[in-house]
C-alpha cells in the first residue's frame, strides 16, 4: 500500500467511525465568549480558568517583552537562548512551589514526553493512572520501560501493581485535577505508596496550577504533597503557553543533559516569559478570581442537579455532562450550539467507548448570568 493509499484508508475508517475530528476557525475568542462564521457564544470550552488570556497586565508585558527582547529566542537554551526573563522565571516558580529548581519547557506535551523520554529506561515500569494525559501515556508507551495501568484515582489498585515484581526504578504517574473527568487525585495516598516502594511520583497539574491551593499553589500544595517530580502548564489558568517541571538539583542538570525536547529545540520566547512573570504575578494575587470561579462552580452545581445527564464527582472548573453515546453526545453539543453556548463534545478514543461526554468548562470571566443561561439550555433540551 502506498503512503497515499494508506493515508486515505486511515481517514476513511476515522469517517466510518464517526470519529473524524475538525478543527473550527474562530474569529474571537476569550474565557467568556467567541464568534464563529459570524455567530456570538458563550464560551463553555475553553481552559483559561482564570480569564487570564487577555488580561491587561500580562498582554502589555509580552508587548514589552518582544520590545526589549525581540519576538524569538534565537535558539536553544543551551545555545543562546536561555536569557534573562528566563533564568528569573525559573527561580521565581522555584521558591513558589518549594522546590530547589524549575525549568520551562516550550509546552506540557514537550515536558511530559521529554521527561519519561529521559528517565525510563528497559528495566523500569511506569505505573500511570488510566485515564492520565495522551501525552503521558504515550510518552510511557514510547519508551523502553513497561508501562501498567492503574485504575482511576484508586490507590489500592496501584498497591496492588506496586506489589509486583520489577528489576528496575518506578515511577508512579497521575494528575492533579483530571482533564476529561474533572476530579482530583488522592495524591498523599498515591505518594505514601510510592515512598514504600522506592518509587517516585510524577504530578501533572495542568488543570490545578493556579485554580487551587494558596495563591493558586495548586492541587499538590492543596493536599500537601510534594510530589518527586511536579509538571505545571501555563495553557490554561495562566492564559498563555508552556510549561514547567518542578524537581530537585540533581534530577534539573539531568534534564539539561538528556532531555532532547530541551537540548535540540528552540528556547520559550523571552517576550513570552515576561508575559508568564505578569501572569504569574495574577495567578498569586487571584484569590478574587479563584472565588468568583468557585462561585460559578457552586452555581452551576446546585443548578444542574436534575438534569437527565449525570454530573460527575468533579469540584473543578471542569464540569463534565456524561451522556453515553458519541451521536448523543454530539447532538446534545449542537443543539446547545443553536442556542448560543459553546461547548465541546468528547468522544472516543479520547474517553472510554460509551463515556461520551459534554465537557463543559467554567472561568472566572463568566457572569452569573452566564451561567444561568447555560443551565436554561440545558434543562430546555433534557427535557
Ligand atoms: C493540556 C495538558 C497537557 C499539555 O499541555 P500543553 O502545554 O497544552 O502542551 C499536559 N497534561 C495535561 C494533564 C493537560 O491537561
Amino acid at each position: 500500500m502506498s503512503w497515499s493509499q494508506r493515508i486515505q484508508q486511515a481517514l476513511e475508517q476515522r469517517r466510518q467511525n464517526g470519529q473524524y475530528r475538525q478543527r473550527t476557525p474562530c474569529q474571537q475568542a476569550d474565557a467568556r465568549s467567541l464568534s464563529i462564521a459570524g455567530a456570538d457564544y458563550l464560551n463553555f470550552s475553553a481552559n483559561d480558568y482564570l480569564g487570564l488570556s487577555h488580561h491587561p497586565r500580562i498582554v502589555n508585558a509580552w508587548q514589552q517583552g518582544a520590545a526589549r527582547y525581540g519576538v524569538g529566542a534565537g535558539g536553544s537554551a543551551h545555545i543562546t537562548g536561555f536569557r534573562t526573563p528566563q533564568v528569573d522565571l525559573e527561580q521565581q516558580l522555584a521558591d513558589w512551589l518549594g522546590y530547589p529548581r524549575a525549568l520551562l519547557f516550550i509546552s506540557g506535551f514537550a515536558a511530559n514526553q521529554a521527561i519519561i523520554a529521559a528517565l525510563a529506561g528497559k528495566d523500569d515500569r511506569i505505573l500511570a493512572d488510566k485515564l492520565s494525559h495522551a501525552s503521558l501515556l504515550e510518552a510511557a508507551s514510547h519508551s523502553p520501560a513497561t508501562l501498567r495501568r492503574f485504575a482511576h484515582n484508586q490507590p489500592q489498585a496501584l498497591a496492588a501493581r506496586l506489589a509486583g515484581p520489577c528489576s528496575g526504578e518506578t515511577l508512579v504517574v497521575t494528575e492533579g485535577v483530571f482533564s476529561m473527568d474533572g476530579d482530583s487525585a488522592p495524591l498523599a495516598a498515591l505518594h505514601q505508596l510510592a515512598q514504600q516502594h522506592n518509587a517516585w511520583l510524577l504530578v501533572d497539574d495542568a488543570h490545578g496550577i493556579g485554580v487551587c491551593g494558596e495563591q493558586g499553589r495548586g492541587s499538590c500544595w492543596q493536599q500537601a504533597v510534594k510530589p518527586d517530580l511536579q509538571i505545571i502548564t501555563f495553557g490554561k489558568a495562566f492564559g498563555v503557553s508552556g510549561a514547567a517541571l518542578l524537581c530537585d538539583d540533581d534530577t534539573a542538570e539531568f534534564m539539561l543533559q538528556f532531555a532532547r525536547h530541551l537540548i535540540y529545540s528552540t528556547a520559550i520566547p523571552p517576550a513570552q516569559v515576561c508575559a508568564l512573570q505578569e501572569a504569574l504575578r495574577c495567578v498569586q494575587q487571584g484569590d478574587e478570581l479563584r472565588q468568583r470561579l468557585r462561585q460559578n462552580i457552586a452555581r452551576f452545581r446546585a443548578g444542574a442537579d436534575g438534569l437527565r445527564w449525570q454530573m460527575m464527582n468533579a469540584d473543578s472548573a471542569i464540569q463534565p455532562l456524561l451522556v453515553g453515546e458519541e451521536g448523543a453526545a454530539v447532538e446534545l453539543a449542537a443543539r446547545l450550539r443553536q442556542q448560543g453556548c459553546w461547548v465541546s463534545a468528547i468522544r472516543p478514543p479520547t474517553v472510554p467507548p460509551g463515556t461520551a461526554r459534554l465537557r463543559i468548562t467554567l472561568s472566572a470571566a463568566h457572569l452569573p448570568d452566564d451561567i444561568d443561561r447555560l443551565l436554561e439550555v440545558l434543562h430546555a433540551t433534557g427535557d
